[in-house]
């Protein structure tokens, strides 16, 4: 049985004040919770967070860090460094990562090399825009930006990644993906998976993501190949990221 996975991506919000309460009110409800919650707030935060947080059942996440490992790279993070800062998870190649940063596959290959490297866990974004599922291209699109993330690796390395299914035009517009179009491409991804070996597709685990609030969640969630979510707006308060993590 895999276990599930909520994690909160805080982007581009908060203070220093407003993240340390939003994630010791989380940490004070989630204790007995048999999924995993992860928080991801921005690299500044990472440290007051992790305090708030310390000795609970919240793991620290990233949104993001560097290919490099130390060097001439003004304005970067490395992998290395989050570890220090006491995070697990770091997320990969998020659709606004893709679109505003221009980040290409072979940036978020790099980064998952380095990542996986220093022993984190990349929650690698996969998802296709509203114009390639309108033009039938979503799993291709699904297919070629998971395959390249996991081009080189081992199967030990791939079976520890976690994957999150985020269709572009569900993230932060209220659209959501029908509990059966999120199930059907998260079993297509299993079923990419499976071509690197059938154990990994077993194991990892892929969220979806993409509009998730609590009076969705239960629905995808209950999904097969579901294991949790990746959540953005929603994960910003208190109440409405615990019901989530509740449902998983
Ligand atoms: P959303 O964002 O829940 O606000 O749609 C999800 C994400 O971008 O990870």
């Amino acid at each position: 049985m895999r276990k599930s996975i909520v994690a909160g991506n805080w982007k581009l919000n908060g203070s220093l004040e407003t993240v340390s309460q939003l994630a010791s009110g989380v940490a004070s409800q989630v204790s007995n919770l048999n999924s995993e919650v992860v928080v991801c707030p921005v690299y500044v935060h990472l440290n007051p967070v992790a305090s708030a947080v310390s000795g609970k059942k919240v793991a620290l996440g990233a949104q993001n860090c560097s290919a490099q490992l130390s060097g001439a790279y003004t304005g970067e993070v490395s992998p290395g460094m989050l570890k220090e800062l006491g995070c697990e998870y770091v997320i990969l190649g998020h659709s606004e990562r893709r679109s505003l940063f221009s980040e290409t596959d072979s940036d978020v290959s790099e980064k998952m090399k380095s990542v996986l490297e220093q022993g984190l866990v990349p929650i690698l974004c996969v998802g296709e825009t509203l114009e390639e599922r309108e033009q039938g291209l979503a799993e291709l699109v699904v297919k070629t930006q998971l395959l390249a993330a996991v081009e080189g690796l081992s199967s030990d390395a791939v079976q520890t990644i976690v994957v999150a299914y985020e269709p572009v035009w569900a993230i932060g517009t209220g659209l959501t993906a029908t509990p059966e179009q999120a199930q059907q491409m998260h079993s297509f991804i299993r079923g990419v998976l499976a071509t690197v070996s059938q154990s990994v597709a077993e194991q990892v685990r892929i969220l979806y993501g993409g509009s998730v609030k609590p009076d969705n969640a239960q629905e995808l969630f209950a999904q097969d190949d579901i294991d949790g979510g990746l959540i953005g707006g929603a994960s910003l308060n208190v109440e409405d990221f615990v019901a989530i993590c509740k449902a998983a």
